[in-house]
């Protein structure tokens, strides 16, 4: 070894020993006759003295150094004058005799510390740096643990972790695949997974009983802060299983990674039909931190002349606690923020519950305080309340309001990042209709789509209704989620080969095509599948949750930006014409 330490180990006690120590200079204190240098690794930081006016040839080493220079130091521990309590080798620092540059550096194009000056863009282009910092350092860190702990908890539980092909047949799942062309097998292609469905779904069928895999995954999908097109899952199948078995073993892990990772317990995992998801929160994925759910106004707010809630199929209310006080300039602002086209609204109501218990609205000309009582008791406000109302379009109006609802959330300090609520949500419809889904394929656009995917079976209740009313049948598939993030998702499977059948029927392919994309699946249902199920944790977005991040990327060693680009690779980029040729691939203007 080139050192005897790292920069992040040596304390008080350590004092009078030689080390040596390797590390980058992450910052030069030149008082003169004395030198300090703040020398780092991936353990820590030790502060560096050198007595310069003792040593000439330190004097000339020193001269020459530059920030993330790597040295190599020997020197003797001594106790430091001024110490640093925020830094936990900052008892001490290191009496330098001898220092060997073992590499230069140019300057970094930005500080390598938690504060930088650097932008996200140059940050990515030069993400080894940015790597170098402590804080995205800690999230890999994180992440390490994180997939330990996942490893060993299933590990006991007799999982096995088998790895799937990467190169496999365009199986679309809910979105478009990323394909890739086959040089030996012309004008062919193989597709990325967008998880490796089939492939555990035959695991089961080999009887492997418990499967796991912490796996990339990859979906051309339209990008946003909390997507990559490559991402990793935490993905299992079990044999011989019920959904209870699924959520409880399930439920297992997420408060063994609480527990070990964070040092949270977890309380049993409440679950919530979608249903009632759609109806109190407006949203598949509830933020349970906090209550504020939505209240249906149709029959207390109609036929009272104001056109607005009248032509309304949905008049709906959140109740913000405590919020009464608010201005008429945040209530202006806030009746902006629900117009924008993110949100949507064409307006906002409010009614405030003063605090003397007297009741104003912004419609008073249609309520009086009668009807603003009315108003009150469905939406359980008390004085100091401010109750805000949507009006619109059922499905938009519900939309909105849920986002608005975050937003109310946010405002009034209700989504504490420290604070964990999970959920199961349970029931899901088995398929939703496509109108036309940019992140899906045109042609699918005006059939049915499988909310989950293909493989989810049906509630065994609901099978009947496939012929006559798809849209009502309820699937066996369930969401994992934690502070309105969807961290995990899974079903119970088809392993009956005519049911899968019926179900591409559904999906709208024809016999023949149900056949060439997916005939390995149901001639393999043939041999005795067994019934199953499973689930998948994203992975990056468990992380960045554990590390209380919005973003995923920070989680993820080398992300793609916004466009889906790597810049610091610079990819996708342009191949050669000869490799194209190879490929038999024809590009276009
Ligand atoms: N393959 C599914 C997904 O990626 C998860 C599952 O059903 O197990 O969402």
């Amino acid at each position: 070894m080139l050192r005897t330490n790292t920069c992040g180990e040596l304390r008080i006690e350590n004092v009078n020993q030689t080390v040596t120590l390797c590390g980058w200079v992450q910052k030069i204190k030149d008082l003169g006759s004395l030198t300090f240098i703040d020398l780092r690794d991936r353990y820590g930081i030790t502060q560096l003295k050198l007595n310069i006016d003792s040593d000439s040839s330190l004097n000339q080493i020193a001269k020459n150094l530059g920030r993330e220079f790597v040295l190599q130091v020997t020197g003797t521990v001594i106790e430091r004058e001024s110490k640093n309590k925020n830094n936990p080798t900052g008892e001490i620092e290191i009496l330098v005799t001898q220092i060997n540059i073992l590499n230069k550096s140019i300057t970094p194009p930005f500080t390598i510390e938690d504060e930088t000056d650097g932008g996200d863009e140059l940050r990515m282009k030069y993400r080894y740096l940015d790597l170098r910092r402590t804080i995205v350092r800690k999230n890999l860190e994180l992440r390490h643990r994180m997939a330990l702990e996942t490893r060993n908890f299933l590990d006991k539980q007799k999982f096995i972790e088998v790895e799937t092909p990467v190169l496999i047949k365009s199986t679309p799942e809910g979105a478009r695949d990323f394909v890739v062309p086959s040089r030996m097998n012309k004008n062919q292609f193989y597709a990325l997974p967008q998880s490796p469905q089939t492939f555990k779904q035959l695991l089961m069928v080999s009887g492997f009983d418990r499967y796991y895999q912490i796996v990339k995954c990859f979906r051309d999908e339209d990008l946003r802060a909390d997507r990559q097109p490559e991402f990793t899952q935490i993905d299992c199948e079990m044999s011989f299983v019920e959904q209870e078995d699924i959520l409880q073993t399930f439920e297992s892990l997420t408060k063994h990674l609480f527990k070990v990772v964070k040092g949270i317990d977890i309380p049993e995992i409440p679950r919530m039909s979608y249903a009632d998801a759609m109806k109190f929160y407006g949203n598949d994925k509830p933020d349970t931190r906090f209550e504020m759910k939505l209240v249906e106004l149709n029959n207390t707010v109609k036929g009272k002349n104001f056109k607005v809630f009248d032509d309304a199929a949905l008049v709906v209310a959140i109740c913000a606690k405590g919020a009464a006080e608010y201005t008429r300039k945040q209530l202006d602002e806030l009746t902006e923020w629900v117009k924008r086209p993110q949100i949507g609204a064409t307006g906002l109501v409010y009614a405030r519950h003063n605090t003397d218990g007297t009741l104003k609205s912004s419609v008073d000309k249609f309520y009086n305080e009668e009807e603003l009582k009315k108003w009150s008791e469905s939406c359980g406000s008390e004085p100091g309340d401010l109750i805000l109302v949507l009006a619109g379009g059922e499905e938009k109006t519900r939309k909105a309001i849920s986002e608005l609802r975050l937003e109310m959330g946010t405002r009034l300090g209700l989504r504490d990042k420290n604070k964990f609520s999970c959920l199961w949500v349970i029931d899901f419809p088995l398929l939703e209709w496509n109108e036309g889904d940019p992140n899906l394929l045109a042609s699918l656009a005006g059939r049915w789509h499988a909310k989950h995917h293909p493989f989810t079976s049906p509630k065994p209740e609901d099978i009947h209704l496939l012929d006559t009313d798809p849209g009502k049948i309820r699937a066996n598939a369930y969401d994992i989620v934690i502070n309105g993030v969807e961290v995990g998702g899974g079903s119970i499977r088809i392993h009956n080969k005519d049911l899968q059948a019926k179900m591409f029927e559904v999906l709208g392919f024809t016999k023949e095509e149900a056949q060439k994309q997916f005939g390995f699946l149901m001639n393999a249902f043939e041999f005795g599948a067994p019934p199953h199920g499973g689930i998948a944790f994203g992975f990056d977005r468990f992380c960045s949750l554990f590390g209380g991040a919005e973003s995923i990327r920070d989680f993820i060693a080398f992300p793609k930006n916004n466009s889906g680009k790597d810049v610091m690779i610079d990819s996708p980029s342009e191949i050669s014409d000869e490799q194209l040729k190879e490929l038999y691939i024809k590009t276009y203007e």
